[in-house]
């Protein structure tokens, strides 16, 4: 019932050859966060590209009782909201308001509505003060929230967030975390960010070579592999 991503056996090559994912099985209830866990290379953000169906391998993907296909690949990209590692990736457009707007207007909402929401989404990440400025003008913290209200404003049922921390300071990290602690939504996050980890995990998976390799509670799988900074 409460099962909102189901992935069965996803196998990925790069069209280099390289094999990315060698078979990975990872289910996602309502109310959890699930932290993303393992080394440089290990699949984890190759993994997350295939939750909206950015990158389609081999295997079975089934989000909100969907199945992932050409077919449907539009409606579960309005339920798994992707938050890039890098925001400069997300924000392209003139202004932040803008920005966080783009996904709705191409959704088929109209101008009016697409600002109302995404204004809405703004003031729910504390950045409604940069609403009309540029976003390559913004502290690498308020980009992060500029790029997560883009993508809460299309109400997402899933969160996934690739390093949300990474380059911001330690107050602009514990704002984030605030800011991520207060949103309902289901997420899976990539972080080496121990606190962050921590504070927001249900449960971890540590991802090795393509396969997630361990499954259990955040502070076993850090202790564990002694993940700590
Ligand atoms: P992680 O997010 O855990 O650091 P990635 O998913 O980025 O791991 O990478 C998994 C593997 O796929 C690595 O061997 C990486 O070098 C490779 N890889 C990532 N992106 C590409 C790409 N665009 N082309 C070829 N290989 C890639």
């Amino acid at each position: 019932m409460g099962l909102l991503v189901d992935v069965r056996g996803l196998r990925y090559r790069y069209p280099d050859g390289t094999e990315a994912l060698r078979g990975v099985d990872f289910q996602l209830e309502a109310g959890e966060t699930v932290i993303l866990l393992g080394g440089n290379g290990s699949g984890k953000t190759t993994f997350t590209l295939h939750l909206n169906g950015l990158l389609r391998g081999e295997g079975e993907i089934t989000i909100c009782g969907q199945r992932l296909s050409p077919g449907t690949v539009g409606a579960i990209r309005r339920k798994v909201g992707l938050v890039f590692q890098d925001a400069d990736e997300q924000l392209f457009m003139p202004t932040v308001l803008e920005d966080a707007a783009y996904g709705l207007r191409n959704l088929g909402y109209t101008e009016a509505e697409a600002r109302k929401l995404a204004a809405a989404a703004l003031e729910r990440t504390g950045i409604a003060h940069c609403a009309d400025r540029a976003p390559y003008h913004l502290s690498g913290g308020e980009k992060r929230r500029a790029a997560i209200a883009g993508i809460l404003a299309m109400e997402p049922e899933i969160l996934v967030l690739d390093e949300p921390t990474t380059s911001l300071d330690p107050p602009g990290r514990r704002e984030l975390i605030d800011l991520l602690t207060g949103l309902a939504q289901a997420k899976v996050i990539i972080t080496h960010d121990d606190r962050l980890a921590r504070a927001l995990g249900t449960r971890a998976v540590f991802f090795n070579k393509g396969r997630i390799s361990a499954t259990g509670g955040v502070d076993e799988l850090l202790d564990r592999f002694n993940w700590r900074e």
